[in-house]
């Protein structure tokens, strides 16, 4: 097996951890201050390609492989994960329309969507349900050509900014089955104005979707007609590829956090020599720095399986599960590193601590990836 990387990757790797110092580093405070994601670094990702980078240039994207989309968000997620987040869901909407959309649904929103001229969104959550995506209750009923939309979806991140979102709804006509509709943003029905107020990711926007009567055309179901029907199949097929998403973003969460407890132990002097010195500190570093090799490695090897065409389902679930939990620990052993001063604002290891907590909850809860990785092993 060859682990070196292409000129290519590294090239890759090395725009997007220049523009994640360079451009988000100084713009943490006020996203964070503000809870939004800010707009002008929109504008200079859209430059960059960094919306489309795994996807067919025929629609628009970079051409590239699943692998230079992980080191892109991870370089991203190392600086700040919540950009990395909003990037993530993005790609969740355009990758429904690329793998279950119909010729002209692709080329019709992916353009868009993959220059980051649109920003995609994924809605699938509502009050009453999150793991059971089977009992989601917003309906799509149809009325001559068009779709008439009715319900709520909760905790659906960049619904706020202008674009498009899958929707995840009950089609009546066909038992209840679920159907992926698309829906813009600006349709008239279509509000989502107040933002979650959440712990930590402050800077990727997330608010609760109301959907009161939204009319789109017919031809907006994913796959047409042929789609209806097949929501589960695409929820589990597309969150399987955010689920990398996520992984990715633990990876940078991790080493960000492994890169402050080095250079912290270095410095911060006690008993008269850095604590670096101190045996406990030096386990504490050492074993994060073999998981956070351990979480970059599979997470790399289920992006590779995803670009050669694999069915990445169970492999994603055992990637998400190990990254966050090495993104958890490696965030609390940074805190406990820093000491006191971990836990006040003037570090990043009290955001990244905040910020960590999200990737064993959205997109599936870990206990649910669990199963899922199990399942593979015991059928
Ligand atoms: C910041 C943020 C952004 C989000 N973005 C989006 C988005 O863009 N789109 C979207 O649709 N959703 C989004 N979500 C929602 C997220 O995906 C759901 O919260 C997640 O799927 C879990 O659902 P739930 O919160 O309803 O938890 P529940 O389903 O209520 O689960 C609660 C707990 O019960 C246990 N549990 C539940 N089911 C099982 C099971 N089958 N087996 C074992 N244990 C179980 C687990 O311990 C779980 O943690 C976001 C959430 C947050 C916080």
């Amino acid at each position: 097996m060859d682990f070196s990387y292409s000129e290519r990757q590294l090239k890759f790797r090395e725009t997007a951890r220049e523009f994640a110092e360079n451009e988000i580093a100084p713009l943490i405070r006020q996203m964070e201050e503000k809870r939004r994601t800010d707009r002008d670094l929109i504008s200079k990702m859209k430059s960059l390609g960094f919306y489309g980078i795994q996807y067919p240039e025929e629609y628009g994207g970079v051409g590239s492989s699943y692998l230079e989309y992980v080191m892109v968000l991870e370089e991203l997620s190392r600086v700040y994960c919540s950009i990395g987040g909003h990037i993530s869901v993005n790609s969740l909407c355009a990758g429904t329309i690329l793998d279950f959309g119909t010729e002209e649904q692709k080329r019709r929103y992916l353009p868009e969507l993959l220059a980051g001229d649109a920003i995609g969104s994924f809605a699938f959550t509502e009050p009453d349900t999150g793991s059971d995506a089977r009992a989601i209750r917003t309906a799509a009923v149809r009325d001559g050509d068009e779709w008439v939309i009715n319900g709520e979806k909760i905790f659906i991140t960049n619904s706020t900014l202008p674009g498009c979102i899958a929707v995840f709804c009950k089609d009546v006509e066909k038992d209840g089955k679920i159907t992926t509709i698309i829906v813009p943003k600006n349709a008239p029905g279509y509000s989502a104005q107040k933002l979650v107020s959440k712990m930590g990711m402050h800077g990727m926007e997330v608010a609760d979707v109301v959907l009161e009567n939204v009319r789109v055309p017919y031809e907006n179901a994913v796959g047409g007609e042929e789609g209806r029907g097949r929501g589960f199949e695409i929820l589990t097929t597309e969150i399987a590829i955010g689920k990398l998403g996520i992984s990715a973003q633990c990876v940078g969460m991790a080493q960000a956090a492994l890169d402050a407890s080095i250079s912290y132990a270095k410095q911060r002097e006690q008993q008269g020599k850095p604590i670096a010195k101190f045996q406990t500190i030096q386990w504490l570093i050492g074993e994060m720095s073999g998981e956070v090799e351990a979480a970059r490695y599979l997470t790399y090897a289920t992006a590779h399986a995803k670009s050669k065409g694999k069915n990445i389902v169970f492999d994603s679930a055992r990637t998400r599960l190990f990254a966050s939990q090495v993104a958890h620990r490696a965030a609390s052993s940074a805190m406990q590193i820093h000491g006191a001063f971990g836990y006040t604002t003037e570090y990043n290891v009290e955001r990244i601590f905040r910020d960590m907590k999200l990737a064993e909850i959205y997109e599936g809860v870990n206990e649910i990836q669990r199963v899922i990785a199990a399942a593979e092993l015991l059928r």
